[in-house]
């Protein structure tokens, strides 16, 4: 029994059990519990179950005793808690029952769960995130690889001139849910790389996903030198060396980790390069047991699947012949092999030989390689056409598997109960079948009005209870508190726009014509507002800026506050946001956007989209579920596709979306939004969830390269 359980009175023991299972975050039963448990601590804690049970009142707890309400939702979580870690018959024992006893590994520096489990920056992570959630329901024996970063992503905080300050807060690890990870004879489990000179120790720890263990490598052990401690400490933080070392440590150690705690993968799953280096280590492995360097490397290739995330050049890491000296040495001196071999494995043609190309390594060695929207495969096959000199740009051999978002995670309670009434109780069960979608249409306009406009009152709320907050602390100066959304109202359109802030994504393009924008937003009759939300990498300065000046026309007095920047944009945030916004506002700079993952949060809540055709809405857009800004007929350069594209999103606002959403029935009901939200909902729902997503990699990428479920690889792939 662990601490936490030891308070609590009998009877609820095993909340703590339910706590430190991430199951319960997507679960409306576990969900219910917490709620219920301290309404009060739920809110202050923004959700997180760990800490309501440390800081939860005794006399509280008295009272639950009592509560049949509460006692009744406790013992259905339990019960559903147990039928779920318990079934067999999920769609993966009926799919795959040949592969029973198989595990695949699933390597990330980063995964986005919950709020109260801080490993994660954006995007990437939170589909790391998602792809575990989503592996669980589904029951594919899925065991992942991350790192425990004792600094949690950095906080955004804006100052009064709109500059983001990042503040760094310790995580308080009694606080997570998280337990240190122990090997099969019950020992708790530690591995060691050699980093250069140094044998840095890591510790590992389990996050419970429903069925889905994920392992972090903790380096803060009293064994290492204090450099070495804080080699996990940060999230893409530091220099080229740390970062070097922490892809060490996450693709060599990862490996000793899974194999510490009792897993021999079948198959392996990098996710972004990052992860890359564990092709290095198993090729060691091999090379170790007496396997030539070449067969080895083809040995490894059989059963390893890689994911590229971004055509940006600067998203792919490069590491010089020097560092990978000074750090990587010992790997081929142990080996027998040489520098030449160690390089030859991470050479990208078009680079010089003194260099260490990740991606390339990742690409070489994995027999599925995947970007993720259609769009991405094939910028990605021009992007590596080099890799394969000999074939032609549709022969190159990289697919893709479009991202999808965890339905239950991202969908509102209420749009929840929407569906429930109106396409299936178990709707959730069934939330990639089309055809169950097409009920939607039976939804009465009325009833998803109101809970569209219930769920846009709630993110207001939030918004300006923040405000409130920091105005309460003293941290915001009256401007401040206006221009983080204190101003905004329930019954104007409202577009959200919430994302990293890299110049691509072009997040002031919209201001471009500032006077048409004013006639826009300021319109008496049909305003419109914009809630901007997201961080910049601390050290891109351009993205700084970015968020500078949108946090200018956010205090612009002639702007009337119809422009809010929310501060510490997060998973937290980004529900409020995702649900309670009418237009999902995305306009990079084509093709940059891989994916994108936001806007198919906001389709399934009934928020359509207005975008650019990039990532996953060049194949999501349909004409009647959203707007897309058109592609022009020949490419143009920066600046004129800057021009075209915000002159096609004012005219979009002007001559469609506006009339749209302020046309209303004599029932007072814009019934021709509604249908767009529809259609937004029934094309968006089933195809961008992660429920297709593993589906897709189940039937494509891991099965096929199960080593005892094929006779050839190759033929399978083919
Ligand atoms: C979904 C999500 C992202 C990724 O969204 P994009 O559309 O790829 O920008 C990033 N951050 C948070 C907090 C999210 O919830």
């Amino acid at each position: 029994m662990d601490n936490l359980s030891r308070t609590l009175p009998a009877e609820f023991r095993n909340l703590s059990e339910l706590a430190r299972n991430l199951w319960w975050s997507w679960s409306p039963e576990g969900r219910s519990v917490f709620s219920h448990f301290d309404p009060t601590l739920w809110r202050l804690t923004h959700h997180d179950p760990m800490r309501q049970l440390q800081e939860i009142d005794p006399s509280r707890l008295e009272m639950l005793r009592q509560d049949m309400v509460f006692i009744r939702k406790y013992q259905a979580a339990m019960n559903a808690f147990h039928e779920y870690m318990a079934a067999s018959d999920h769609w993966f024992g009926t799919q795959y029952p040949h592969l029973n006893g198989g595990t695949i590994a699933y390597f990330s520096a980063e995964f986005g769960l919950h709020r109260s489990v801080p490993l994660y920056s954006g995007g990437l992570g939170i589909l790391a995130g998602d792809h575990l959630k989503e592996a669980s329901d589904l029951g594919i024996p899925l065991v992942a690889v991350g790192f425990m970063y004792n600094q949690a992503y950095f906080r955004q905080v804006i100052d009064a001139e709109g500059w983001q300050e990042a503040v760094y807060d310790s995580v308080d690890q009694m606080a997570m849910p998280i337990d240190l990870a122990r090997t099969p004879a019950g020992e708790l489990a530690k591995i060691q790389v050699r980093i250069g000179r140094r044998l840095v120790t890591c510790i590992i720890w389990q996050v419970r996903v429903g069925r889905v263990s994920l392992y972090l490598l903790d380096t803060n052990s009293p064994e290492n030198a204090p450099e070495d401690r804080h080699l996990t400490a940060r999230l893409y933080g530091g220099d080229h060396q740390t970062r070097l070392c922490q892809e060490l440590l996450l693709g060599i150690g990862g490996v000793r980790a899974l194999r510490a705690v009792g897993y021999h993968p079948h198959v392996w799953h990098a996710n972004e390069g990052h992860p890359a280096f564990l092709l290095v280590e198993r090729i060691g492995e091999l090379v170790k047991q007496g396997m030539a360097l070449d067969e080895a490397a083809n040995q490894v290739r059989l059963n390893t699947v890689f994911t590229t995330h971004t055509p940006v050049p600067a998203g792919h890491d490069v590491f010089s012949a020097d560092l990978i000296r000074e750090y990587c040495q010992w790997w081929w001196e142990d080996l027998g092999l040489t520098q030449e071999d160690f390089m030859a494995l991470g050479r990208h043609p078009e680079l010089s030989p003194n260099q260490f190309h990740m991606t390339t390594l990742a690409i070489r060695l994995a027999a599925f390689v995947n970007g993720v929207s259609r769009e991405h495969e094939h910028v990605s096959r021009k992007m590596f056409q080099v890799l394969w000199p000999e074939r032609s740009v549709n022969q190159v051999p990289i697919h893709s598997v479009t991202n999808g978002v965890h339905v239950p995670t991202w969908i509102a309670k209420e749009m929840d109960m929407l569906f429930r009434k109106y396409l299936e109780l178990d709707w959730r069960e069934r939330c990639d079948d089309q055809e169950l979608w097409k009920r939607i249409e039976g939804v009465p306009d009325e009833e998803l009005w109101e809970t569209r406009q219930f769920l846009k009152r709630k993110m207001l709320i939030f918004i300006r209870q923040r405000a409130r907050i920091g105005w309460m602390d003293g941290t915001m100066d009256p401007i401040q508190v206006l221009a983080s959304g204190a101003l905004l109202e329930p019954y104007s359109l409202t577009l959200g726009f919430a994302r990293r802030y890299a110049t691509y994504k072009r997040a002031t393009l919209l201001f471009s014509d500032l006077d048409r924008l004013k006639k826009i937003l300021l319109n008496p009759w049909r305003p419109v507002q914009i809630i901007f939300a997201g961080k910049a990498h601390p050290a891109d300065q351009p993205g700084r800026e970015l968020i500078h000046q949108l946090y200018q026309f956010a205090k612009a007095h002639d702007l009337g506050g119809h422009i809010a920047f929310v501060e510490d944009y997060d998973m937290h945030v980004a529900k409020f946001l995702v649900q309670g916004v009418d237009v999902w506002l995305n306009n990079p700079r084509p093709p940059l956007e891989a994916s994108g993952t936001s806007g198919q949060k906001a389709a399934l809540n009934g928020v359509p989209n207005l975008s650019v055709l990039d990532g996953w809405w060049k194949e999501g857009y349909d004409g009647s579920n959203g707007w897309a800004v058109p592609l022009p007929d020949e490419p143009l350069d920066e600046g004129k596709q800057d021009a075209w594209d915000s002159e096609n999103l004012y005219t979009l606002l002007e001559k469609e979306i506006v009339p749209l959403y302020y046309e209303r029935g004599i029932d007072g009901i814009p019934h021709g939004w509604c249908a767009t939200a529809k259609n937004a909902i029934r094309t968006g729902a089933p195809i961008f969830s992660a429920r297709r997503m593993l589906k897709e990699y189940m039937g494509r990428a891991y099965a096929p390269l199960f080593p005892d479920a094929v006779s050839s690889v190759e033929e399978k792939l083919a």
